[in-house]
């Protein structure tokens, strides 16, 4: 027989994926001797077993549950339904890690009519009963049968208003017993059925409703978004009640033993006298400050103290606590690691080190990468923020902060910045030529669109403050002014917009640059110590390199060339080079562009101090770069010495069907070699340059984009190693280059054994390598993957998680091929994935050197590369 249910005297800490994380610290503090109202817990097991029984529990977790009740009477002498000593539940959801969002728990199961009379009069405390029994009714409606809280709420406020009172603390134990029967009345009408009175129904109806809610829409979100299998299942805890509602010598509270919002030391959380359950959060009346309760409740006060120190050492970490204490004896509900700020877990993680609580090496271990994105883009002050009132709110969508003029298009946003000013966007939406004057902007703000709109992928992506879909903007592009919360904004109006929360404010609000300070330098220099692979970035411009090598990137991953072409001063020459007919016309054209080129690179070279420049050549298809104005047609028919119509067929020419898949990466290398030897020139002159001035030895790494085959790759090198070693030699330097090619097409995996005989390393680009594999086009994928994740046909995003199962063995069949042909190939990343934690331990434990991501996520990878090796060392 399988073990569905375990007393939480049969549990303990490490038991989480089976007792889920509520239950197994239940169990451990049973174990250590802490004051918990005893129960049991339902596996997370019997929940997986629960779907696949089509939401229904069968029989054999049934008998379990039952038979537990028996252990449950016979360890609290109460019994469920009895006349003499009956017994009361609460039923409380608990996953393996901790999800808001799932269902709402259940307070003083087992009451029905007889009942509530029994402990009414037992007790000598009606009022007490009655509010128990209300308050049952009301949330197993809401939790169970889903009858919508408001019109219990509605109920007590109506009852509230006839007997003149305020709180509802204030009502009587009549009115209570009133409520609870206006409550019943509500429950049939709305269900149609009596409210069920026997306890042992109740109770199934609260356990199928906890197993039901692991399904719910929000849940299933919150899972995507914080990496949880659905897979896992919640468990169920079925515990005594302990009564903090029985007058004022009773109350219940929540207590960190660290402030969670600084880190600082010392007892932290609120308390309320007469209550129960979530009163305290939900501001039925107003707490006092834990501290507060030393006054009024000495002795459980005493204990409750010495039950946070018990429970600090024992889990080396801040705990988040909630109790309840009844006749001024302390009951401990709950205990877990507590949620922090970026800032708190840092310091947290500090203190446990000098406190000698934890090694370097466990701290480094607790923090979650993913935290650290709120500290590393400008910051509101924090003083003044507290002071302000948001006007509005959209998504947080890229974090940061931003304050100041209001422009409406890309272009002004352009010329204003160029003009020194700050400049907020605000758009309905943001699309791709867009992107300049996003980067001018300090932040972007848009009316339409999610977390994966284009302005948000994209202000993700540059490290920028974006706050999407705020809906209750009132935009009127054309006129340059929107409405928001009855204010007019017009043009160079001041805004500040927070991209963490979502909140806009009127004005300009002061913020403080980012900085890897204090203990955010000390947990990342621990963080450095443990990581063996290496954390480089993505970076096209100086400004974004020096930014990166602050933050700790050793050398650039991927340099995308692109953007170089693009600026005003090259456009007109690379347009000459796309509409020239001649090798010769188009050699004169690149020659335009060398000299602006290789100044790029030398640039780069100098913001990274001598680290490794991996560059790309250029990748996009040639048509992105054609005019789309008139006048600029025209003006490029004149100095090409052609008519418009003729300009016009060439651009035409370009058109493709299915660009991604067209003519583009090393293909056009193959076609205009002309592009790769002045890209290669311009490599190799400014990394001779550079060297001969610095006295640094600057390895430039040329990687050829979006090779599917051994020949092709080898033409392309061929060309690349001609030029490179004219130009060495001709400046009589000496310099060591390598070059590589990306592995981004599925050809490219099988093929790796040929493919590495060409090539000095390979770099996965996983954006296009997941778009290849799946066959889903990244642009348009989001229109049909929300129908997937309903399904549960994927639980994630793959252009955001690495896909392990497929993208992943791509990968690792590329190293494994190439490895034996070329024992000198080196391994990076540049996709997305590359600052993605979850995909960075993959990257580390299938051997790669390297992974490479945007700036702002260097720090992040830092620290989950140091997490993956900690964990691989571990699991040996
Ligand atoms: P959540 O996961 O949302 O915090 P909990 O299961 O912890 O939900 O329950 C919410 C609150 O209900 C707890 O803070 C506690 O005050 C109260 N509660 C839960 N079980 C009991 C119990 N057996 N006795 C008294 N109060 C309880
Ligand atoms: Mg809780
Ligand atoms: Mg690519």
């Amino acid at each position: 027989m399988h073990k569905y249910v375990y007393l939480f005297k049969e549990g303990n800490a490490d038991m989480r994926e089976l007792l889920g994380g509520k239950g197994a610290n239940l169990a451990e503090m049973t174990n250590i001797g802490l004051p918990v109202p005893q129960g049991f817990t339902i596996t997370t097991e019997a929940c997986t077993q629960y779907y696949e029984d089509g939401r229904e529990i069968n029989d054999e977790i049934q008998g379990q549950i039952n038979e537990y009740i028996g252990k449950m009477e016979e360890i609290t002498g109460k019994k469920f339904g009895d006349k003499e000593n009956p017994l009361l539940v609460s039923v409380r959801s608990g996953a393996r890690a901790s999800m808001p969002g799932m269902m709402d728990t259940i307070l003083n199961l087992g009451l029905n009519e007889d009942v509530v009379e029994v402990i009414a009069e037992k007790s000598g405390n009606p009022r007490w009963a009655w509010d128990c029994y209300r308050r049952f009714i009301q949330m197993y409606s809401d939790v169970v049968m889903e009858v919508g809280k408001k019109y219990f709420e509605e109920l007590i406020d109506k009852m509230k208003a006839k007997k003149g009172v305020k709180q509802d603390v204030e009502l009587t134990a009549d009115d209570l017993k009133e409520l609870a029967s206006q409550f019943k009345k509500e429950y049939k009408k709305k269900i149609g059925k009596e409210f069920p009175s026997d306890p042992k129904e109740q109770l199934m109806g609260a356990i199928k409703a906890v197993f039901r809610s692991w399904d719910n829409p929000r849940a299933n979100v919150y899972r995507r978004d914080n990496d949880i299998p659905y897979s896992w299942g919640t468990a169920v805890n079925v515990q005594s009640m302990a009564f903090g509602n029985m007058g004022d010598d009773c109350g219940t509270g929540v207590a960190f033993t660290r402030d969670p919002a600084t880190g600082e030391k010392g007892l932290f959380g609120e308390f309320l006298t007469n209550a129960q359950g979530e009163d305290v959060v939900a501001g039925v009346r107003t707490p006092m400050k834990i501290a507060e309760m030393e006054q009024k409740f000495p002795e459980a006060f005493k204990q409750f103290q010495d039950v946070c120190k018990t429970l600090e050492e024992h889990y080396r970490d801040m705990q988040d606590m909630e109790f309840t204490v009844e006749h001024g004896q302390l009951y401990m509900l709950q205990t877990r690691n507590g949620k922090r700020t970026a800032q708190a877990a840092l310091k947290i993680a500090c203190d446990l080190v000098d406190e000698g609580m934890r090694t370097e090496e466990e701290a480094v271990a607790m923090i979650d990468p993913r935290n650290l994105d709120t500290l590393l883009h400008p910051q509101f002050d924090a003083k003044a923020l507290k002071e302000a009132e948001p006007i509005g709110k959209g998504l947080g969508a890229s974090p940061g902060a931003a304050c100041g003029q209001i422009v409406f298009s890309a272009e002004d946003a352009e010329e204003w910045a160029g003009k020194g000013k700050k400049v907020v966007l605000v758009r309905l939406e943001t699309s791709p030529e867009d992107i300049t004057g996003m980067k001018a902007a300090q932040g972007i703000l848009t009316v339409r669109g999610g977390m994966t709109s284009h302005a948000a992928v994209v202000a993700r992506g540059m490290g920028s403050c974006c706050v999407s879909g705020c809906g209750d903007i009132k935009m009127n592009e054309a006129k340059k002014e929107f409405t928001l919360a009855g204010i007019t904004f017009h043009e160079g109006d001041t805004i500040s917009i927070d991209g963490t929360t979502g909140c806009i404010y009127e004005g300009i609000i002061p913020t403080v640059d980012a900085a890897i300070v204090g203990e955010f330098g000390r947990v990342m220099a621990w963080a450095d110590k443990f990581r063996t692979l290496k954390v480089r970035t993505n970076a096209d411009t100086p400004r974004d390199a020096k930014k990166a090598h602050e933050l700790g990137a050793e050398g650039i991953g991927l340099c995308r060339t692109e953007h170089m072409f693009f600026e005003e001063d090259r456009i007109a020459a690379f347009r000459e080079m796309i509409c020239s007919d001649t090798v010769e016309e188009r050699e004169k054209a690149l020659d335009k562009i060398l000299p602006y080129q290789q100044s790029d690179f030398e640039a780069l070279y100098e913001a990274l101090e001598g680290d490794s420049v991996v560059v790309r050549y250029l990748d996009p298809p040639l048509h992105e770069f054609v005019p789309t104005e008139e006048a600029d047609i025209a003006a490029l028919a004149k100095t090409q010495g052609k008519t418009v119509e003729q300009i016009k067929a060439i651009i035409d020419s370009l058109h493709e069907f299915n660009p991604m898949m067209g003519h583009r990466g090393l293909r056009l290398a193959v076609t205009y070699p002309e592009i790769a030897k002045m890209q290669t020139r311009a490599v190799i002159r400014a990394a001779i340059k550079v060297n001969k001035e610095e006295g640094w030895k600057i390895v430039p790494e040329i990687m050829i984009p979006l090779s599917c085959d051994s020949k092709e790759l080898k033409f392309v090198k061929d060309i690349v190693v001609k030029v490179a070693d004219e130009e060495i030699k001709a400046a009589n330097a000496k310099l060591e280059y390598k070059v590589g090619t990306m592995i981004e097409i599925p050809r490219a995996a099988l093929t790796a054994d040929e493919i590495a005989a060409q090539a000095d390393f390979f770099c996965f680009g996983t954006n296009d390598l997941t778009q290849m594999t799946f066959g889903f086009s990244r642009d348009d994928s989001g229109k049909f993957l929300s129908a997937y994740y309903k399904e549960k046909i994927f639980e994630q995003d793959p252009f955001a998680r690495l896909d392990q199962t497929g993208v992943g063995k791509l990968m690792k069949m590329a190293i494994t091929l190439g490895k034996p042909v070329n024992k000198d190939l080196h391994f990076g990343i540049c996709g997305e994935h590359g600052g993605d934690p979850s995909s960075i331990e993959f990257c580390n434990a299938i051997g790669l050197d390297y992974v490479s991501c945007s700036p702002f996520r260097v720090p992040i990878a830092r620290l989950a590369a140091a997490q993956a090796a900690i964990k691989a060392k571990n699991n040996k």
